[in-house]
């Protein structure tokens, strides 16, 4: 484990300079570990290591993950960073802490009734396709304002923020600005973006929440 520990100290250090030079407190960001895919030992490690926030992209892998330590580390927090259909709404629910990915009419009305039925809040980030790419799921930029004020107005949603994931072959910091630029005129201050590969740019440009998989876990099988 020590290939993780130092891995581990990396993004540590480059989390803290990318908050130097943004003239930004550490404590703005959260080091979200993404743990999909991840064998036990990897999760084991990184809880050692005190990490708490995890994301991860299945229910049901997330369900094997996380539902039998939930009652020994109460502090975690489980974040949905996947596609989630609706039919898989209720598990969601009852087990993300928060879900990132909300980014249609339909989900959203699925994840309130749920609530309801289990008179919880479960806080949201909206999922906007900065790109506008066909096939990636998110909200279209021109519609993700009336959306955020749909999902908190008809349907009581705590929607904390807003996230997205660029195109993998175009420079991301467009992206990171422009999600910036839109959570700001939202009055939204969480802002999950940035990975692996572009987390410094995103803390440059305002994240609060970078998603961390392989440059801390290794690659993933
Ligand atoms: C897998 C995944 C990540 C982590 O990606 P890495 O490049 O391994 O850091 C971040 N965000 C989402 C939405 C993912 O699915």
């Amino acid at each position: 484990m020590t290939d993780f520990l130092q891995a581990l100290a990396t993004i540590e250090q480059q989390i803290t300079a990318a908050c130097v030079q943004a003239n930004r407190a550490r404590s703005t960001v959260t080091l979200t570990a993404v743990s999909k895919t991840q064998p036990d030992e990897m999760l084991v490690a990184a809880l050692d290591a005190g990490l708490r926030v995890f994301g991860e992209n299945r229910v049901q892998e997330a369900e094997a993950h996380w539902a039998k330590r939930r009652a020994a580390y109460p502090d975690l927090e489980l974040r949905l960073i996947g596609p989630l259909q609706t039919n898989k709404v209720p598990e969601a629910v009852a087990l993300f802490d928060v879900i990132e990915t909300v980014d249609r009419e339909k989900l959203a009305a699925a994840i309130a009734k749920e609530c309801a039925r289990r008179k919880v809040t479960t806080r949201c980030l909206i999922q906007v396709n900065t790109g506008e790419e066909p096939q990636k799921a998110g909200i279209a930029p021109t519609e993700a304002a009336a959306f955020v004020q749909h999902c908190r107005t008809t349907h009581g949603l705590a929607i904390e923020g807003l996230m997205c994931i660029p195109p993998v072959d175009e420079p991301v910091a467009p992206h990171f600005a422009f999600l910036a630029k839109l959570a700001a005129e939202c009055g939204l201050s969480v802002l999950s973006m940035g990975m692996s590969g572009d987390f410094g740019d995103a803390i440059r440009l305002g994240a609060t929440h970078v998603r961390i998989g392989s440059a801390l876990f290794g690659a993933r099988a």
